[in-house]
């Protein structure tokens, strides 16, 4: 193989600027030339990439986002969308791609390679729920965000009787709300994963100030049936029933422009490695996770349409810690 291509796909995640730079010198090392596409699959039909040289990702693993661009393309969902993405890869020379991504990036992998075009996929989302990978580029990253907020707020709260809600990152999944939860010493977490009602949560903190509590925090994932908005809506009707003058922040999108934790850097580096690996031993349709702290392949197949579960005895942890 003498030519890949490499683009960053979906939501953006601190930690894609240490794989893209994995991918090129891995390559270069072993002798092929790298494309970078702008912009994800948009790029791809569109036509818009240039070669990658070792000094072209030097300087960019330190920084948040991605130094290609991301995009969600819905062309790149039809077929004849992805027809111009190969005939444009065919007519450069590119013989493999790499996406790195999340859930919706690798369904399209899936589909790509499906369609006879050598694909690896690098697993790589803030919310962990993608198979094939115990954890995926940039979900401590934002875990750490989180934590550094709720830490924060802990400080201010230390005024008698006043509980913070900080929601999170985590469209269907509560793991950055759990695991931030669990390191910030949550008294209660709320994720999609394991719905509580305002009125448990309020029962919850409660519970808290009557066992002499004087704050609270509660973590809750924007994906929760109940998230902050809903909760605040319903402690309103009743400000006496959680026994704390409640806060509210939102974290929302800093949670993605962090700087990447060593644990992302590591984590993006060694993935952009293994999915260059997998091409130059042949491997397509599959994606470069982390298992057991080992690069490992997975079939695609067995990865689309998929939610990686939440350890729900981590829920369990949280609450134990919190009593
Ligand atoms: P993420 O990878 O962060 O989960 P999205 O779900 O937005 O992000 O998906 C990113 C892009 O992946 C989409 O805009 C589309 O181009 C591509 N994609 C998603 N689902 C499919 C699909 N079923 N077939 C082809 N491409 C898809």
């Amino acid at each position: 193989m003498k030519r890949i291509a490499v683009l960053t796909s979906g939501g953006d995640a601190p930690g894609m600027n240490a794989a893209i730079r994995a991918v090129t010198r891995t390559a270069i090392d072993g002798g092929m030339d790298v494309m970078g596409v702008h912009e994800g699959y948009q790029g791809l039909i569109a036509d818009d990439m240039a070669f990658l040289a070792r000094r072209d990702v030097g300087g960019i693993m330190q920084a948040g986002g991605t130094m290609l661009g991301s995009a969600r393309c819905p062309e790149f969902e039809t077929l004849a969308g992805r027809e111009v993405a190969v005939r444009n890869m065919e007519q450069h020379g590119v013989e493999a791609l790499v996406v790195i991504g999340g859930n919706g990036s690798q369904t399209g992998s899936y589909v790509l390679s499906q369609m006879g075009f050598p694909v690896v996929g690098v697993a790589s989302t803030i919310d962990n729920d993608l198979e094939g990978s115990d954890v995926t580029i940039g979900v401590d990253s934002a875990i750490n965000v989180a934590l550094e907020a709720i830490d924060r707020l802990k400080v201010t709260a230390e005024s008698h009787r006043r509980a913070f809600l900080v929601e999170v990152m985590g469209r269907h999944c509560g793991y950055v709300a759990l695991m931030a939860g669990i390191a910030g010493g949550a008294e209660v977490v709320v994720i999609p994963e394991q719905e509580v009602s305002p009125e448990n949560v309020a029962q919850q903190l409660r519970a808290a100030y009557d066992r002499g509590k004087q704050h609270a925090m509660v973590v809750v994932a924007e994906g929760a049936k109940n998230n902050a908005e809903r909760l605040v809506e319903h402690f309103q009707t009743d400000p006496e029933a959680t026994g704390f003058r409640l806060r509210v922040t939102i974290l929302g999108h800093v949670q993605r422009g962090a700087n990447p934790t060593a644990a992302d850097r590591l984590l993006g580096t060694r993935l952009g490695e293994g999915a260059v690996r997998a091409l130059q031993a042949g491997q397509t349709g599959v994606l470069a996770g982390l298992r057991g702290n080992r690069v490992v392949t997975t079939p695609l197949e067995e990865i689309v349409g998929r939610q990686k579960p939440i350890d729900l005895e981590l829920f369990e942890l949280a609450s134990i810690m919190a009593r």
